[in-house]
């Protein structure tokens, strides 16, 4: 049985690994509901939902660390409906909730961008777009994607779910840029930036156009199955400098 820390020593590293006093974000990174004093089992997930707190509960956690928690800008602040059933469930079984919003996605190593590019064989170089948050590169391996329909199957083979593609014109795909989650509004950037393709999780209508008017195919590939990656590293890298147990709960979800 590993030994407990105090919430503040978990939230020091999570704070000093993530560093969110860096970033303009939608909403408060860090804790966000206090529990216990102590903690043996953080469980991580993508989303602060009802169905990964159960889980959490069922697992004999002690904090939940995720990507997307309960409090956003523009919310209205009450504490009703499917806001309190939640809360309910955190606070009856006095688990803390931690999350990490773009931090998580911008860690160099462990963030959700980051992630991401490893898992679709991908290396860094260069940053682009607001926050300086997209990552761009090519293959790792120095080869190039044939055409878009390439890039596509080698990512429905990482992800296991097959991108939305707006194609350009059929042409050879060397750089690729790639932001994860909602960040379609990236893509002009991405253009901006020169690169072949543009990967993130969801489309707009107003993307579609801009692929085919510039040339620059756009891959959709799912704001959670781009997101998977980031929450499981940074709390399986902090529960092991801590000596505490993690454990990643995947709540699947189709969007
Ligand atoms: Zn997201």
């Amino acid at each position: 049985m590993s030994q407990p820390v105090t919430r503040q020593r978990l939230l020091d590293a999570c704070n000093a690994l993530l560093q969110p006093a860096r970033f303009k974000d939608y909403g408060p990174n860090g804790l966000q509901v206090e529990g216990s004093d102590t903690i043996r089992h953080i469980v991580s997930g993508v989303t602060a939902s009802r169905a990964l707190i159960e889980a959490a509960i069922d697992a004999k956690a002690d904090a939940i660390l995720v990507h997307h928690g309960l409090f956003w800008r523009g919310q209205d602040g009450t504490v009703t409906g499917w806001m309190k059933q939640r809360l309910q469930l955190l606070l009856a079984h006095n688990i803390n909730l931690l999350a990490y919003h773009l931090p998580l996605d911008a860690h160099p190593e462990l963030g959700n961008n980051a992630q991401l590019g490893k898992r679709l064989g991908l290396q860094v170089q260069g940053v682009f777009g607001d926050q300086d948050l997209g990552l761009w590169g090519s293959r790792v391996d120095g080869q190039t994607f044939a055409d878009v329909k390439a890039l596509a199957t080698s990512i429905s083979q990482a992800l296991q779910r097959a991108p939305v593609v707006v194609q350009a014109p059929a042409r050879e795909i060397r750089t690729v840029a790639w932001c994860t989650g909602g960040a379609q509004s990236y893509f002009e950037a991405a253009i901006a930036a020169g690169v072949d393709a543009f990967i993130t999780g969801e489309i707009s209508e107003p993307q579609a156009h801009l692929a085919r008017e510039t040339g620059v195919a756009f891959l959709a590939c799912g704001h959670h199955a781009t997101e998977r990656y980031g929450a499981p590293a940074v709390a399986a890298h902090v529960a092991a400098q801590l000596g505490i147990t993690h454990t990643f709960i995947e709540i699947d979800n189709p969007a």
